[in-house]
């Protein structure tokens, strides 16, 4: 059985008041009643250390939203993995549409990151997804493909065991349209089945692979209850703490 997994991706929002106050509302929503959930919620780099001080005492773990690829040295504005490491994070999301788009981030830079995420320890979230014109295109499954191949060259099966897959179609996110739960079942099942081809049908089966793209309250519960979603990024809902608890709470 694979464990469901809601991540929220606070993107740039929130300064050390507003983690403070969604932290503490988000606590007081699940109440510790999350224990077959694996909560995680992912604030912008300022806010990592507040909160995973906030979170000592709680179930919901910590992830940063980006991280270099290089260890140290002279990369201006960059953060590296020891630094999140330090405070106190377990997961990282890589390659999210938003990162490929507006700042030009490769499969090729995607991969470096997710080798340096597993070298060092830390659980990727690994995003993927295909824009409007390349589903209207009828690529879709190839764009996929293209991006888990390049993004997981030179990985083995186990150095993935900490791995998961976020699929979210370009434009479903942040636009108020969700994939339908058959839309995003049926590229859910081929990316399983791509990773049953790439490493093993045992890998693919325990391989957690979230869908993200405008999950709501009222979308959370169908969608999560195809058989290939194991989880949920979420963006703007995840920004209250009553609505990403609903989420939750829907699993
Ligand atoms: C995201 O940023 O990963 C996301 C899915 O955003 P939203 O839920 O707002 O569509």
């Amino acid at each position: 059985m694979r464990k469901k997994v809601i991540a929220g991706n606070w993107k740039m929002n929130n300064d050390l008041n507003g983690t403070v106050s969604l932290i503490s509302d988000l606590k007081k929503e699940l109440n510790g009643n999350n224990v077959e959930v694996e909560v995680i919620i992912c604030p912008p780099f300022t806010s990592l250390e507040t909160a995973s001080t906030l979170l000592k005492d709680s179930t919901i773990k910590l992830g940063a939203q980006n991280m270099y690829f290089e260890e140290n040295g002279a990369f201006t504005g960059e953060v590296s993995i020891s630094m999140i490491k330090s405070v106190g994070c377990e997961y990282v999301i890589l390659g999210h549409s938003e990162r490929r788009t507006i700042f030009n981030e490769s499969d090729q830079v995607i991969n470096k990151k997710i080798k340096t995420a597993i070298k060092f320890g830390l659980k990727p979230i690994f995003c993927i997804g295909e824009t409007l014109e390349e589903r209207e295109k009828g690529i879709t499954f190839k764009v996929v493909e293209t991006q888990v191949q390049n993004g997981l060259k030179d990985l083995s099966e186990s150095d993935l065991s900490n791995l998961i897959i976020a699929y979210e179609p370009v434009w479903a996110i942040g636009t108020g349209r969700n994939a339908t739960p058959q839309q995003a079942q049926e590229v859910h099942q081929f990316i399983r089945g791509l990773i049953s081809k790439l490493y093993s049908s045992n890998f693919a089966r325990q391989l957690v692979i979230q869908y993200g793209g405008s999950v709501k309250a009222d979308n959370a519960k169908e969608l999560l209850s195809q058989p290939d979603i194991d989880g949920a990024l979420v963006g703007g809902a995840c920004l209250k703490a009553d609505s990403f608890a609903k989420i939750i709470n829907a699993v």
